[in-house]
C-alpha cells in the first residue's frame, strides 16, 4: 500500500479507537514491557520531548523510532532526567542529536557498535549551546568527580562527513550497561578506514 495511505489509514483508525487514547496510533503487538505503538510527542521532562530524544535525519526509519513499548517511554523520561542533570550542570541548553535508537536505525549508523546502550534508550549524543564540546566534556567529568554527577560512560565521539569532521559528547545513564564499563570516559575518533578508534582518558567508581 501507498506508504502515505497507509499513514492515514492509521491515523483516520487511531481517531475511531475505543482505548481513548488518540495519540497511539497503531497499537500493533504486545511487546515485552507494553504495547508497542506509534507515539505522539509529548513532554518528558521540562526541556526535552520524546520526539526530541526519538529524532533522526534518516526519514524512512523515523515512524519506526518513534513506535516505542510503554518501558521504553519510561526508559527516555529518566534518559530525559539526566539531560535535566547535564543542563544543570552547564546550565546551558543542551541539544540533543540522538537518543533512542531502533535497532534498525543503529544497524546503518556508521561505526555504531551492536551493544550501544542507544537501542536502549540508555544514551544521549549531544552538544550544548555556546559551548565546545571539550568544554562539555570537561565540565561533566569535572562534576562526576566532585561526585554531583553519575554517568555510564562519558565519550568525545567524533565523525568524518562529507562537510567535515562532526564532534559531540556520548553521555549515558548507568542503565543496564556491562558493570565493567560502568564509569568509562573516552575519545573516539574515527579513522579514515571508517573503523573507530577509542582512547580511554579515565576511569571513575560510582
Ligand atoms: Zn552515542
Amino acid at each position: 500500500m501507498n506508504q502515505w495511505l497507509s499513514k492515514l489509514t492509521a491515523i483516520v483508525e487511531s481517531l475511531f479507537s475505543t482505548n481513548g487514547h488518540r495519540n497511539v496510533v497503531v497499537p500493533s503487538e504486545v511487546a515485552a514491557g507494553g504495547v508497542e505503538a506509534f507515539r505522539a510527542d509529548m513532554q518528558l521532562s521540562a526541556h526535552f520531548s520524546l520526539y526530541e530524544l526519538t529524532a533522526t535525519a534518516n526519514a524512512s526509519l523515523q515512524e519506526e523510532n518513534r513506535t516505542l513499548t510503554d518501558d521504553q517511554v519510561s526508559k527516555l523520561s529518566v534518559l530525559a532526567a539526566h539531560g535535566e542533570k547535564i543542563r544543570d550542570i552547564v546550565n546551558l541548553p543542551v541539544v540533543v542529536h540522538s537518543g533512542y535508537r531502533c535497532n534498525a536505525l543503529n544497524g546503518v549508523i556508521p561505526g555504531s557498535s551492536s551493544t550501544s546502550q542507544h537501542p536502549r534508550c540508555e544514551a544521549l549524543d549531544l552538544a550544548v549551546l555556546g559551548q565546545s564540546v571539550d568544554d562539555t566534556f570537561n565540565i561533566l567529568l569535572a562534576a562526576a568527580k566532585m561526585g554531583s554527577f553519575q554517568f555510564g560512560q562519558l565519550i568525545i565521539e567524533e565523525a568524518t562527513r562529507s562537510y567535515g569532521v562532526v564532534r559531540w559528547v556520548h553521555c549515558s545513564v548507568i542503565g543496564t550497561l556491562d558493570p565493567s564499563k560502568v564509569g568509562q570516559v573516552m575519545k573516539m575518533v574515527a579513522g579514515a578506514d571508517g573503523v573507530t578508534h577509542y582512547t580511554m582518558v579515565d576511569k571513575l567508581d560510582f
